[in-house]
């Protein structure tokens, strides 16, 4: 199995470059980097041998990981009207006691969820700064520990993103009573990513965040990005999710969000624009010309009732794009992917959205795929990522016995995972060399599950 503390890996086929390879041997070393990957090779003696079609793994690139505990919980109408905004004001019942412990346990569970649904890295854009009691007097740290303790137990990577979260709304000075713990100036936010970084922890990384437009003063934008400089870690923002959310855009600064913030900021390949959803063709021009990312969240913008994205032209622009999860009624990466899929196909009446037009044959999947695999690397900020030398020696293997796959010709294997696989096909999962996934599940799911039925049932009481 090992040699000298290399990992040797053999699969009968592995997703390469966009396409598939045949008899692929990869070797992984001490350090969890894959340091060869050789196609058309018998497997060598003492190999591992991988029980199906071999998959990079993904990256979650947006996710709220507190909000996997109200996940299902928000599905009953509870008023005349129902949308994103009475949806948020429920959201903030658990935001707003979630303790360190439970955000620990929970996120434990989501992100053992997340690698068996073949995301091997997860960017979490992190707003629950303060104590549940609202005081500002606690460790700042506490709950970005939290998430990182859940991420080294889990074994996922985390792109922890702290957020700048300062006012209501454009037309409010501060916060509301239910908001406080999310309060972080510029100042705030960069002493978080800067305690994240000197905790050194493996496969942690940091950069920041901006709630949106309507949640931080222009003053305070400037002020932070005036404090990142040069520096290399990525910038997300939620932008452009809700219909009123630009008017209230427009009202404030004469402008569209995304309109709005190509224009007054240097836009570049560090930023991640989160949702997307209402951009105009002239919008996603300039997002296109300025290197930025693009982060789309398919399940949750359904369940949120968003809207569509135009995601022929974002496809045609050469925006990067990648998914997230977001507030995870979805914890799947080929659930995601056929969400993104069948929204354009339901309100265009086509087939094959996705697919590049300009290609005879040109398969929807693999589109997507690759260009999410990229993109969410650029989101992570990860310079090298995927079944390639010097990468992190990460992959996702597929159960060729799965119902979804089960008889399929080995060159359809990436369009059955996505579009006919109702339940889940993904049978292992390794990150740095090491599986984190066996049979589907984690390999410590069982331990994980009592600390977060615990986390539930304090969240919600004994009427659960
Ligand atoms: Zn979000």
């Amino acid at each position: 199995m090992t040699g000298g503390g290399d990992t040797m890996l053999w699969a009968p086929q592995a997703w390469i470059d966009g396409q598939w390879a045949h008899a692929v041997r990869l070797q992984a070393d001490r350090s969890g980097q894959w340091t060869a990957i050789e196609a058309g090779t018998p497997a060598p003696a003492g190999a591992t041998l991988l029980p199906g079609p071999v998959l990079p793994g993904l990256v979650d690139a947006h996710s709220h990981a507190f909000q996997r505990a109200f996940a299902g919980m928000a599905e009953r109408r509870e008023g005349e009207h129902d949308d994103f905004w009475s949806w948020r004001d429920r959201m903030y019942g658990v935001a707003g006691r979630i303790t360190p412990g439970q955000l620990r346990a929970v996120a434990t569970q989501l992100y053992a969820e997340l690698l068996a649904g073949g995301f091997t890295q997860v960017c979490e854009f992190h707003y629950l700064h303060h104590e549940h009691t609202g005081s500002l007097r606690g460790d700042p740290m506490a709950m970005c520990q939290a998430l990182m303790q859940a991420a080294a137990d889990t074994g996922i990577g985390l792109t922890l993103l702290p957020v700048l979260y300062e006012r209501a709304g454009f037309d409010s000075p501060g916060l509301r009573p239910e908001q406080q713990r999310f309060q972080a100036d510029a100042a705030a936010v960069l002493a978080l990513r800067d305690g994240v970084r000197a905790l050194g922890q493996t496969r942690v990384s940091a950069g920041v965040a901006i709630h949106s437009l309507r949640a931080a003063p222009v003053a305070s934008l400037r002020d932070l990005l005036a404090g990142l400089g040069s520096d290399p870690g990525p910038i997300h923002i939620h932008i452009a999710e809700q219909a009123a959310e630009v008017q209230a855009c427009e009202q404030h600064l004469q402008a569209r969000p995304i309109e709005w913030l190509a224009r007054e900021f240097a836009l570049d390949a560090r930023w991640q624009l989160v949702h997307a959803t209402h951009a105009k063709p002239g919008e996603i021009e300039a997002v296109a010309a300025s290197g930025a990312g693009v982060v789309l969240c398919p399940s949750t913008e359904a369940n949120l009732g968003d809207g569509l994205c135009d995601l022929p032209r974002w496809l045609a622009a050469g925006t990067p794009l990648s998914l997230g999860t977001d507030s995870h009624v979805g914890r799947g990466a080929a659930e995601e992917l056929r969400w993104l899929e069948y929204g354009q196909r339901l309100i265009r009446r086509e087939r094959n959205v996705a697919a590049d037009p300009s290609r005879a044959g040109g398969a929807t999947a693999a589109r997507l795929f690759e260009r999410v695999l990229a993109g969410g690397a650029a989101a992570a900020g990860l310079p090298r990522w995927g079944l390639r030398t010097g990468a992190r020696a990460d992959l996702v293997v597929l159960d060729p016995e799965a119902p979804g796959l089960l008889g399929m010709p080995a060159t359809h294997a990436l369009d059955a995972w996505v579009f006919a696989g109702n339940s889940p096909a993904v049978s292992e999962v390794w990150v740095a060399g090491q599986r984190r996934v066996a049979r589907g599940v984690h390999v410590q799911q069982a331990a994980f599950a009592a600390p977060y039925v615990a986390a539930m049932a304090s969240l919600y009481g004994p009427q659960m």
